[in-house]
């Protein structure tokens, strides 16, 4: 007798918090579909799909994408997976979808990665680039030979629009004001989990372990015997 165990998670961290790392390894270490609201925007962007075509702008424009429209795509795709455990990243961004998607399924545990914004400012704000090869430097961990210069052609690196410190603290800021309200719904619902760190290689033994147990304490849905 075979007993599949489902396992549902959400993981939320603003951008910069390392949560595509450590997604990739929840994804590897215990068997789980990684399903990035994101990705699959884009991916109906470029394969020109109605949703895809109607969203283009909105999403250019980093606003966020109507909740029923963004609900219907996400629960289409969850169905998709069928008997298959997940991992949900980039939804629920509001309330509404958190609502919307306890309607269907039981959320196990929502992994919150909290890392201080002065760190996530100071990670994404030492990328340098240079625009006609694509080259990246980190002033950090890969700084360039000559500061503010390109190594193979001598020529100045520039800062991405998204990378410098006013657009970084926007965009810090609209998330947590966007999303606090989500951790809150989770919080009041007992399965918020907060992982407080500044380096994602430290953190991530911490969601590990607690996965782990998570898995092994069987306190999540059965879903039949096969
Ligand atoms: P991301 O890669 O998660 O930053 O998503 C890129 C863009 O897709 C966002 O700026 C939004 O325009 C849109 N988007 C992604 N997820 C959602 C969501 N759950 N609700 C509404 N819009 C979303």
């Amino acid at each position: 007798m075979v007993v599949r165990v489902l396992f549902r998670a959400v993981i939320m961290g603003p951008p910069g918090s390392g949560k595509g790392t450590i997604s990739d390894r929840i994804r590897k270490s215990f068997e789980l579909k990684h399903l990035s609201s994101g990705d699959i925007l884009r991916a109906n962007i470029k394969a020109k799909t109605e949703i895809g075509l109607l969203m283009k702008s909105c999403i250019d424009q980093g606003q966020l994408v109507p909740d029923d429209i963004m609900t219907r795509l996400i629960l289409a795709e969850l169905r998709n997976l069928g008997q298959n455990s997940w991992l949900l990243d980039g939804f629920p961004r509001t309330v509404r979808q958190a609502e919307a998607l306890d309607d269907v399924y039981n959320i196990d545990t929502v992994v919150n990665l909290n890392v201080p914004f002065e760190t996530i400012k100071e990670r994404l704000t030492s990328r340098w680039v240079h625009l006609s090869s694509g080259r990246v430097y980190n002033t950090t961990f890969n700084p360039p030979k000559i500061p503010g210069l390109d190594d193979i052609t001598g020529e100045p690196l520039i800062q991405r629009n998204d990378d410098t410190p006013e657009t970084v603290t926007k965009r810090l800021k609209a998330y947590e004001m966007q999303t606090q309200p989500v951790l809150e719904y989770y919080r009041s619902k007992g399965v918020l989990e907060v992982f407080s760190g500044t380096e994602t290689n430290k953190i991530w033994p911490h969601v590990h372990t607690f996965l782990s147990g998570k898995l092994a304490s069987g306190n999540h849905q059965v879903t039949g015997t096969v």
